[in-house]
This record gives structure tokens, C-alpha cells and sequence, in this order.
């Protein structure tokens, strides 16, 4: 996104009144506060209102931009860890590549280029997109009309065909809704969004969670009063259907992503309309909410369950490793003048660490039995 997910500026807008505005407010009368896991869900997935359902976001026009949209080589070099791995796999006459949340498509467009100069990659691969918004698969299918290789759109990872399985997700996991408890006292409560009196869409703190409907992190966890813990149970069960899937066949999966590489305590929830911030409970339906990826999590989780983890790697250092530089350097030979400012500039923002170099990170999970591949191992 435009401000690379460093907070600077909350806008104040007027408070509106959009379609899902109305039904959660109908549903919090009616039922009483949504936990912020149920009100993010609702926000991004309502299959009627819900933000991704409803437009195209990602872009100048729309409300950020991400990597594989600031730079070709950001795609290429994913197609470059994709083959590797393939490689790394034996080679496997059929292969499953699948992308969560495609976006736009460009991502995999860029890879497809580079999967074409692989001998027999294109030949044994299938690729499998995963994504819910019927706007995002209509700019997908466009975006990748002339693939070389077969695509087919699934609503979830668990409908992805069974066999060996390559997968991407670039800035998937902060789109999954958070689970927040919050501190008081010497409890933990789940924090709910509700109503004033005026109506209007608040914070507040559920009863306490006994330990059962603690997640076991926060288990025995002290913390100061007001303190915030998120967990992110969707993300846990995309790990557990991996692990299932490598039980069978090889598995390997790039998670790419902006967050932290140590869990901590704290409030990441965040709103962003049309290239800033916004106020999360402001428009509901219409902003795009993420929270931070907690990659420590996600790493033990995936250890838990037999996965193999490596990383998170700053994605500046990920793509340094995977040849950004010699790739960068190809394409300024082959690009006019006039192109060649804004092919560094990319390049530079992919890679800077004080633009997205360093707070962008990469953990790959795979099968236990395949050896780790660049930038993590040798091939
Ligand atoms: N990976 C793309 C887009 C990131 S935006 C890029 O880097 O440009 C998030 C994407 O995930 C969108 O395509 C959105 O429609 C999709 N998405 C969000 N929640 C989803 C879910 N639960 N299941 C499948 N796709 C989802």
C-alpha cells in the first residue's frame, strides 16, 4: 500500500452510512456487541457488502498498492523461489501452484514468464487460485488470459486438488480477520465493537474468557492493564490443512507479508481508504482493514504440526539473495531511458529498508523432508 503500513495520518471522515453499516448495526441490537474477529470478518468477507466483495482495491484508484504491483521483478523472483523448489521436489511430473488472494493477477504473470525458460515446468504445472471476490477473479482471468499453463479458481485451499503443492500467499494473512482480548485486571476479555448511544460503532471489553476460550498463548500470560493480545485463528487452520497436505505429497509455502518477526502485545488493527489511514469502525465494508502478521506464531504453529519453517526473512534481504540486482540490471538494459528512473525506483521501494525492505518478511513452511532452498539453503 501507498504508505507501506506505517501509520501517519488518521483521516477524520464525517461518519456514512454503507450497506453493511446498516446490518451490523440491526445485528448488534439484535444479538448485542460482535467480537472485532466477527466485525473484521464481516467488513472484508460478506459475500453481499463485505470490501473485497464489492470493488477492486488494490491499485492508484483504488485503496493500496502492493508489491507484486510496484515492481515485475517482485513476481519474477517468487517464479524464480517457485521453480527452485519445484526443482528441489525431484522435479514432479504434476504440481499444483496455487496463490492465495491473486489480487490482480500480476503476481502470477510475472512468475508464469519465468516458469516459460524452466524445461518442462510449464508442462507439469497446474495452476490453482484461490479467491472469494468474484470482481478480483474477473481482473485475475484477464490479467492471465494468455497462460501458458491451466488455471482453475477454488473458494478455499482445502478444494485445492491433492498432490505435490507449491503456494503463495503475498499479503493474504494480514486480510484474514484478528481475534483481540484485552487486559483487565487479572482477566482476559475478548474485545467486542459495539453502539453508543448515538449509534455509532465503539470498542468495548466482553465478559471475562475463561481459560478454555483463551487461546493457549495467552494462557498463565500476565499483562498491563488495558494491554491488547491478537491471534489469528484462520491463518491457524491454513496451517493445519498444509500439514495435512504434506502428509501426503511435498508441500512448500512462501507467506510474504508485513508484520512482526517477535510476538507481541499490542493493537494492529488498521483502516486504510484510498492510499491513507482511516478509522477502523468508520465505513464499514467500504475501508480495508489488516492487521499485522504475527510470524513468530506462525512459525511455532507450523513447528507444532510437523512443518519445517525458515525465516521471516526481510524481503529486501529475500530478494537481494534470489538475484534482484542482476535482475534489475536486465531490465534496464532493455528498457528506454525514460523507463529506467521508474524501474529503480521500484525496485528500490521492494528492497529499501526504510520503504518496504525490511518491514515486508518472508517465512516459507514446508514438508519436513525437503531441503531448504535459496535464499535459505543451497540447492
Ligand atoms: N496477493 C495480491 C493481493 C493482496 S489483497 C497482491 O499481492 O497484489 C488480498 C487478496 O486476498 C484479494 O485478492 C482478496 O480478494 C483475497 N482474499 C481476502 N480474503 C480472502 C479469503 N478469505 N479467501 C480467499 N481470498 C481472500
Amino acid at each position: 500500500m501507498g504508505a507501506h503500513k506505517k501509520p501517519h495520518r488518521i483521516e477524520s471522515a464525517p461518519r456514512a452510512e454503507t450497506p453493511l453499516a446498516a446490518s451490523l448495526r440491526m445485528r448488534i441490537s439484535r444479538e448485542g456487541p460482535i467480537s472485532v474477529h466477527d466485525y473484521m470478518q464481516a467488513c472484508l468477507a460478506d459475500s453481499q457488502a463485505g470490501y473485497y466483495a464489492t470493488r477492486q482495491p488494490i491499485g492508484r484508484e483504488g485503496d493500496f498498492v502492493t508489491a507484486a504491483e510496484i515492481s515485475q521483478v517482485f513476481g519474477e523472483l517468487i517464479g524464480v523461489w517457485t521453480a527452485t523448489v519445484w526443482q528441489a521436489m525431484g522435479a514432479p511430473a504434476s504440481v499444483v501452484v496455487a496463490e492465495l488472494g491473486p489480487g490482480r493477477g500480476t503476481l502470477m504473470a510475472d512468475a508464469l514468464r519465468v516458469f516459460k525458460a524452466v524445461p518442462r515446468l510449464l508442462d507439469s504445472v497446474c495452476i490453482a487460485l484461490v479467491e472469494t471476490s468474484p470482481v478480483l477473479r474477473e481482473t485475475q482471468s484477464e490479467t492471465l488470459r494468455e497462460s501458458l499453463a491451466p488455471l482453475q479458481w477454488y473458494e478455499r485451499i482445502e478444494d485445492v486438488p491433492q498432490g505435490p503443492l507449491i503456494l503463495i500467499a503475498n499479503e493474504f494473512i494480514d486480510a484474514l480477520p484478528v481475534r483481540q482480548m484485552v487486559r483487565q485486571g487479572d482477566a482476559w476479555r475478548e474485545r467486542m465493537v459495539t453502539l453508543t448511544d448515538t449509534d455509532a460503532f465503539a470498542f468495548n471489553a466482553g465478559t471475562p474468557l475463561e481459560r478454555d476460550a483463551l487461546p493457549a498463548s495467552l494462557r498463565g500470560i500476565d499483562a498491563a492493564d488495558g494491554a491488547i493480545a491478537e491471534t489469528r485463528p484462520l491463518a491457524s487452520s491454513l496451517l493445519t490443512a498444509l500439514a495435512a497436505r504434506a502428509k501426503d505429497a511435498a508441500v512448500a509455502a512462501l507467506i510474504a507479508d508485513y508484520g512482526h518477526a517477535e510476538s507481541n502485545i499490542g493493537d494492529t488493527l488498521q483502516a486504510v481508504h484510498r492510499h491513507r489511514f482511516a478509522d477502523p469502525l468508520s465505513m464499514p465494508g467500504e475501508v480495508d482493514l489488516t492487521a499485522h502478521v504475527d510470524f513468530a506464531a506462525l512459525q511455532d504453529s507450523a513447528r507444532a504440526i510437523g512443518l519445517a519453517a525458515y525465516g521471516p526473512m526481510p524481503q529486501g534481504e529475500f530478494l537481494l539473495k534470489l538475484g534482484l540486482a542482476s535482475r534489475c540490471e536486465r531490465l534496464l538494459q532493455n528498457a528506454a531511458p525514460e523507463q529506467q528512473a521508474a524501474i529503480l525506483s521500484g525496485v528500490a521501494r521492494l528492497a529499501d529498508p526504510r520503504q518496504m525492505g525490511l518491514l515486508f518478511k518472508m517465512l516459507v513452511l514446508q514438508s519436513s523432508g525437503l531441503a531448504p532452498t535459496p535464499p535459505f539453503g543451497d540447492i
